[in-house]
């Protein structure tokens, strides 16, 4: 399935979250709302039926399945401790599991894994690659069972309405991150902006200085001069990159790079080992390894 087909199922299944969420009401809860603490833990499209609360005999679907071929990399969607990790963790689930407890009573589960990349009891951080996608369990084919837990482990809630409301398109797309967020995806949008010609420290928080620069960089590119930084700021953002680049927009990207544990030294210099690290981080996305960061590959990378 084309990208362009992932992303048209993705905005049907978010259209009526994204309604809800509009608006200055959706600020009173920027502690948890689009915070750069929530990203996507794997690419790739929507299978048909793969929705949650879709009939699976005598309960319905508990997650949204994420559909791509066994190996690719799945992540932490948040940081938290892996709780359970094994085979059926969960009643009714089958083949390698994961669950990571993330506090507030909030919970992920990542189910038909092929390899576990984190052992029980350790501490992840958000992007972090935790195991690869695979076809264990009770499945007509590899993709990710992704459910989301919200008031307890067992209380589950739609994944795609729990993703959007924390700036994740769940499957692929930009994030979307709001003034007053926290988090190494913020980091990436000042090292960006430096690059631009901001002065801002690169301290990961999305404070007044750092949002109120991004409203006057989306004021200069005809742009909603609201702060957020999603699908339509980060395109013009981000630049693209290539072994030789060098500059703050590098250190952007090692910072994003390392988000997904390529532990490359930010020193903004785009040599062999970033090469390296962003061709390994295509091909376990299944996107074009060509080595260079461009629109895509940022995407997914923030995403
Ligand atoms: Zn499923």
């Amino acid at each position: 399935m084309s990208r362009r087909t992932l992303l048209a199922g993705l905005g049907a299944g978010l259209g009526m979250s994204l309604v809800g969420l509009a608006g200055p009401a959706a600020r009173a809860f920027a502690a948890t709302l689009k915070d750069a603490r929530w990203c996507n833990p794997a690419l790739g499209y929507f299978p048909s039926g793969g929705h949650y609360g879709a009939p699976r005999g005598s309960y319905p679907h508990a997650g949204q399945d994420i559909t791509n071929p066994v190996g690719t990399a799945v992540y932490a969607a948040a940081a938290g401790t892996v709780v359970r990790r094994g085979t059926d963790v969960l009643t009714g689930r089958t083949g390698y599991g994961l669950v990571i407890a993330h506090g507030n009573g909030q919970y992920t589960y990542y189910g038909h894994l092929n390899v576990f990349r984190v052992a029980l009891n350790a501490t992840v951080a958000a992007g972090q690659r935790i195991a690869d996608m695979g076809a264990t369990g009770n499945v007509t084919g590899p993709h990710l069972h992704f459910e989301t837990h919200s008031g307890g482990l067992g209380s589950t809630v739609d994944p795609v309405a729990f993703m959007a409301a924390r700036g994740v398109d769940l499957g692929g797309g930009w994030s979307r991150i709001d003034p007053g967020a926290n988090g190494e995806t913020v980091k990436v949008i000042q090292y960006l902006m430096k690059q631009h010609g901001y002065a801002l420290e690169t301290d990961g928080y999305y404070g007044p200085v750092s949002s109120d620069a991004v409203k006057r960089f989306q004021a200069s590119r005809g742009l909603v001069a609201d702060g957020q930084v999603g699908p339509a700021t980060w395109p013009k953002l981000v630049y693209t990159l290539r072994q030789g680049s060098s500059g703050s927009h590098v250190r952007a990207l090692q910072v994003a790079l390392n988000k997904r544990s390529a532990g490359l030294v930010v020193d903004g210099a785009f040599g062999s080992v970033t090469y390296t690290a962003v061709r390994n981080f295509q091909s376990v996305n299944r996107l074009l390894v060509d080595g260079e960061a461009g629109p895509v590959t940022w995407e997914a990378l923030v995403g």
